[in-house]
Order: C-alpha cells, then sequence, then structure tokens
C-alpha cells in the first residue's frame, strides 16, 4: 500500500518534538514537505502554505502544528483540496469555526481528525476500562507545570484565543470526558489573569460528571521543577491515581504502573485509521468546557508576568 505522503504546516516546538518522529516511524506515512513563515522545517520547505498547495504535487494530508487561532482557515482550504487534515489540540479558536469544518470535509470526503494527543497516553484507555464498573464518587484534577519551561518565549499563548494555562489544561479536560461518566457539566471557573496578559496563568473549575459526581480542577503555570498533571478518582472499589498526563496508572491493589511515551504514534495510528475509513473525529468535547470556563469564569488579577 502507498503510504500517506503529508506535510507539516506550522514547524514548531509540537511539529519538531513529535510530528516529525510518529511520522517518520510510522510506515504508512511519508513526510514529503513542510511550511513555516520561517522557513524552518523538514523535507521540501515551504515559507508559505497556499503556496505548498497550489505546487505540491501528490499531496494527501496534512498535519496542522500552528497556534489554534490561524488554525481555521489553513485547514479549510486544505478540506477543500481534497487533503486529510490532523488539527493540533486544541483543534481552533472557536466553536463555530471549528464545526464549520465538518460540511466541506464530508462533501470532499476527506479526513479531519482533531487529535486530542494525551487520551492516547498508554494509562488512559486503562484508566477507562477499569472505571467503567466503578461508582465514581469524586474526582480531583491537578494540572500544573513552569510555563517558562513549557512555553518559553511562546507569545501567542497569552493572547486572546492562546487559552493561557488551559493549553495544557485542555489536555486533562480531554482525559477527563474520555474516562469519567459523562456528561462534564463547568458549574463554576475563577480565572486568574496576570496584569499584563490577555489570558489566564491559573484556574480552578468546579465541574460535575454524571450522576452529580464533583469534579475539581487545579490548573497553575506557576509551578516549578516538574510538572504535576494528575487525575485522582475515588470510587466505591477504592482509587485510581492517573498521573504524569496519563503514562502511569495506580490501581487500588498495586504499585503505580509507568508507560513508554507512545502518545504521538498512536495519533498517527489513529488518523491512518481514519483516512482508511474516510471517517472523521472532531470532537468538541474538552474545548467546549473551556468556552464554558470563559463564559461563566470569574475573572481575578494577579501580579504581571514576564517570560
Ligand atoms: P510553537 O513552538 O510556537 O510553534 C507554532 C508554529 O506555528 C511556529 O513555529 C510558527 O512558525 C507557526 N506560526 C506561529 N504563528 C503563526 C501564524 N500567525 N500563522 C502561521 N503560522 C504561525 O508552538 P507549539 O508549542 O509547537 O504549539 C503548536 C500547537 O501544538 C498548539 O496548539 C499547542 O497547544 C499544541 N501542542 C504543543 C505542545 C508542546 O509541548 N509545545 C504539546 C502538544 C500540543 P513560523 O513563525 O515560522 O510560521
Amino acid at each position: 500500500m502507498k503510504p500517506i505522503r503529508i506535510a507539516i504546516i506550522g514547524f514548531g516546538k509540537i511539529a519538531a518534538d513529535q510530528h516529525v518522529p510518529s511520522i517518520a516511524g510510522n510506515p504508512r506515512f511519508e513526510l514529503v514537505a513542510s511550511s513555516s513563515r520561517s522557513g524552518e522545517g523538514v523535507a521540501q520547505t515551504f515559507t508559505d502554505w497556499r503556496e505548498m498547495l497550489r505546487t505540491m504535487e501528490g499531496l494527501d494530508a496534512v498535519a496542522i502544528t500552528t497556534p489554534p487561532s490561524v488554525r481555521h482557515e489553513i485547514a479549510r482550504e486544505c478540506i477543500l483540496a481534497g487533503l486529510h487534515v490532523l488539527l493540533e489540540k486544541p483543534p481552533g479558536a472557536t466553536i463555530a469555526e471549528i464545526e464549520s469544518l465538518r460540511f466541506p470535509s464530508a462533501g470532499a470526503g476527506t479526513t479531519v481528525f482533531a487529535a486530542w494527543h494525551s487520551r492516547f497516553a498508554s494509562g488512559v484507555a486503562l484508566a477507562g476500562t477499569w472505571l467503567s464498573d466503578r461508582v465514581v464518587h469524586k474526582v480531583e484534577i491537578i494540572w500544573r507545570e513552569d510555563v517558562r519551561a513549557w512555553h518559553p518565549g511562546q507569545a501567542w499563548i497569552w493572547e486572546p484565543g492562546g487559552l493561557g494555562v488551559f493549553d495544557p489544561g485542555i489536555n486533562a479536560l480531554s482525559i477527563a470526558t474520555a474516562i469519567l461518566p459523562g456528561p462534564l457539566l463547568l458549574e463554576t471557573a475563577t480565572l486568574v489573569h496576570p496584569l499584563n496578559r490577555a489570558a489566564p496563568i491559573a484556574a480552578s473549575l468546579g465541574l460535575r460528571a454524571a450522576g452529580g459526581v464533583p469534579v475539581v480542577m487545579d490548573l497553575d503555570w506557576r509551578q516549578t521543577g516538574p510538572p504535576t498533571w494528575d487525575i485522582i478518582v475515588d470510587t466505591d472499589r477504592g482509587r485510581l491515581i492517573l498521573a504524569r498526563g496519563g503514562s502511569s496508572l495506580t490501581l487500588p491493589d498495586g504499585a503505580a504502573t509507568h508507560f513508554a511515551d507512545r502518545e504521538y504514534s498512536a495519533l498517527y495510528e489513529r488518523f491512518h485509521a481514519l483516512i482508511q475509513r474516510r471517517e472523521s473525529d472532531l470532537d468538541l468535547t474538552p474545548f467546549r468546557l473551556v468556552a464554558d470556563a470563559f463564559l461563566v469564569g470569574r475573572r481575578e488579577s494577579t501580579e504581571a508576568f514576564f517570560d
């Protein structure tokens, strides 16, 4: 079978760290081009994605790894050009613009994949299976990291549409919406904004899972040292701890199991399967919860933040 010829649009940290090695490690894909305004990239490089679409022959798919605020137009044009599209998380800037991709994609017979990479961490599916026949009593999500370490020099995350601390926090929500009895509903939110920034540096959320189960979430970008990416679920049969962003799982009767990182390789396997079936996967559930937090959230201010 011929490999799917794919290009990366928006060549930054995640493109270099994860997409390039994951595509290279998957014989079902061939990375043939990349585009970024700076000219950074691999294979055949372009500084204008439109020119790439106009001139590249035999391109089948793109992975769009720009900041979310510019993704919609690129995605739409790629779909109209007949390409399969992988959208990095979060899949866009607004709910309506992401939803609007469904119709052209169905019309063009192409796949659109909202790639929630954290759902592919090895502990997530196991946690979901374990929880499926337990009664959940309460859930605590702690998602704290050092923004200077994880997003060095990235100005866009602080701009409107950049999501601030929800840029990593949406990963937790993508896991929670996959493993907890849903739908998850947001009740309260407090968003803490530095005086000089448009996006929050910290937040606390109160949600409910099915049956009124309380879910509290604490997000903070001011933690120095190792990150904390933990989901703690208390059930009728004991406590489950999904830690390290989903790559470590502790069940009530045992020690923690740590899994190797295979999120992006699994992500590309899923993308390939969707393309083979000509299906799309545009789940917006995690993004809706973030939008709801901005809708009902109480805003507080904190000291200015400087890189
Ligand atoms: P990044 O390092 O800032 O890279 C984004 C790239 O997009 C830049 O290299 C930039 O290249 C291009 N770009 C920036 N503004 C643009 C614009 N207005 N129009 C077109 N291209 C633009 O960001 P990143 O960390 O890779 O994050 C990208 C996406 O991946 C985000 O949605 C993020 O949530 C997601 N993600 C990131 C991580 C992570 O650990 N960093 C992990 C998982 C997912 P040029 O300026 O050269 O065009």
